[in-house]
């Protein structure tokens, strides 16, 4: 497939100012910060840096848009219309999107034509919702009728990180908007044009202006305005566990805003004696090298029965040397840079205390080239439950594998962190995968299989990993308010 060169698509970016109110404007300040090619370390673009001032713009838009505009007022068909079209806008462009995404944050073009895709799936799942929400008739006490309404929350602020910018975006703006609500949102600094352009195309599609703000900018300036400012009614956020802690410490001291955080993971693989092999190297590969480990649900610690512990090493070996490692912009690409030189620092510092506490480097370890930001596909065998990298979520492509005898003893060292995000069980006997789905306390499970799951399943976290569910049906009740209205018969 031919591309236009980095130089061309540089030229091609057109949108790289605040959003506010259905305009592209200039930020209070009148500064702006670069985003970068993480595969060169190149600056791509110069994006408007919003601060207080004009997250404070971008909230009043909101305001009003949501007390005195048509959006919360529509019929909820009206809404999903709106959603649908903007879902075929996206579909229209969705290789220009796609190409942006990866210039931007580096995800090979593969991936990230599946998350875009993914992310339009999303849109018209909840495009669907949209004439579907209804409250239900009660029975109350003795001769009391009553019945539940489910109202908008108001002004939904939300911040997202870098690793998927359009994907994650969509699991916020389509639920919030097809239940009537309005929007500021952050995206991360990191990683900051497509929302940019989404943005316009959800005005193209009908979405009115001041419904959905974009306030690019830094996470302890626009960021904290979001998750401090008073007049936003819930906060959405995806990041780290560290940044929810903060974030949730300010929803709650400036006006108690509802929150919904969806944090961190270090998912484990339980793999049985009995399971297939070649399905669970497979999987395991896929979890843990996808977009080079920068995966909240990252399949970051596989736990492999003692008798098929050696075999699984073989095959997920193999198969992380035969990666393709490249332009994340080339088609047949698998392997892309991480995002930034700190992140990759962090992740040499985490191989390196593999080393020192004794795990086996049994592929990878090393930093690939000088330009953009490579690491290899990384395997470490042997390693045990007190490594830092069994613990600390590492947020790149290193492998920890863990050798089991029991499936109690699977459970205990599965559970024995502090996230609870996603695990995997490849087991073919149905009362071990009943007993390890059980046991596993994490918010969502999944058997002889990863990552496919669709719009329709909720997804959070248990423990630190998050507060709250994306996707699904319960992905709705965060953006809406149950009314009870009480009537004697
Ligand atoms: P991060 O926490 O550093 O940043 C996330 C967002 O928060 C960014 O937009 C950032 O600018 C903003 N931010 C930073 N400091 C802030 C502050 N003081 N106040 C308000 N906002 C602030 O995370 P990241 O590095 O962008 O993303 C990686 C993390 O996200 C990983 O921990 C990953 O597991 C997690 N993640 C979770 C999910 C999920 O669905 N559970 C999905 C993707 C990523």
């Amino acid at each position: 497939m031919e591309f236009l060169s980095r130089d061309k698509l540089k030229e091609t970016i057109e949108h790289k100012q605040l959003f506010i109110d259905g305009q592209f404007v200039d930020s209070a300040s009148g500064k702006k910060f670069a985003a970068f090619d993480p595969s060169t370390g190149e600056t791509i673009a110069d994006v408007a840096e919003g601060d207080e001032r004009d997250v404070d713009l971008a909230v009043q838009a909101a305001r009003k848009a949501f007390e005195e505009g048509p959006w919360p007022r529509l019929a909820g068909a009206k809404r999903g219309k709106i959603l649908a079209k903007l879902a075929d806008l996206m579909e229209a462009k969705i290789m220009d999107l796609s190409t942006l995404e990866t210039l931007n944050n580096g995800m090979p073009l593969q991936a990230t034509m599946f998350m875009t895709n993914a992310a339009i799936d999303v849109i018209r799942y909840y495009g669907g919702w949209a004439d579907k929400i209804a409250g239900k008739t009660l029975k109350g006490d003795g001769d009391v009728h009553a019945y539940t309404l489910y109202e908008p929350v108001g002004v939904v602020g939300a911040i997202v990180p870098w690793n998927f910018p359009v994907y994650l975006l969509v699991c916020k703006i389509a639920p919030a908007l097809v239940c009537g609500n309005t929007m500021v949102v952050k995206p991360s600094e990191q990683a900051p044009l497509t929302a940019l352009w989404i943005a316009k195309l959800a005005l193209e599609a009908g979405v009115p202006a001041g419904v959905l703000n974009i306030v690019p900018g830094f996470g302890p300036t626009a960021g904290a305005a979001i998750a401090r400012h008073m007049d936003i009614d819930k906060l959405t956020f995806t990041g780290s566990t560290n940044v929810g802690r903060l974030v949730m410490n300010d929803a709650a001291s400036s006006n108690l805003k509802q929150v919904t955080l969806e944090l961190g993971g270090k998912s484990p693989f339980i793999i049985c004696e009995d399971a297939n092999l070649e399905v669970a190297a497979f999987f395991s590969h896929l979890a843990i090298f996808f977009h080079q480990g920068q995966v909240c649900l990252a399949g970051s610690r596989v736990f492999v029965h003692e008798s098929v512990y050696d075999a699984f090493i073989e095959k997920a070996v193999a198969m992380a040397k035969r990666r393709v490692i490249g332009d994340p912009l080339k088609i047949e690409v698998e392997h892309g840079p991480q995002i930034n030189q700190a992140q990759a620092d962090k992740i040499l510092s985490y191989i390196e205390s593999a080393h020192a506490e004794g795990a086996r480097l049994v592929t990878g370890g090393k930093r690939i080239g000088d330009k953009g930001f490579y690491i290899e596909p990384t395997i470490f065998a042997d390693v045990t439950q007190s490594m830092t990298i069994a613990k600390e979520e590492i947020f790149g492509p290193v492998l920890s594998v863990l050798k089991f005898k029991t499936l109690d003893e699977a459970v205990k060292l599965a559970n024995s962190t502090s996230y609870g995000l996603a695990a995997a069980i490849f087991a073919k006997d149905i009362d071990t995968v009943n007993f390890l789905s059980r046991s596993i306390k994490s918010g969502i499970v999944f058997v002889n299989s990863y990552f496919s799951a669709g719009p329709g399943i909720p997804f959070g976290g248990y423990k630190m990993s998050g507060i709250g569910r994306e996707n699904g049906y319960e992905g709705l009740l965060p953006y809406l308010q149950t009314k009870s209205v009480v009537m004697p018969l």
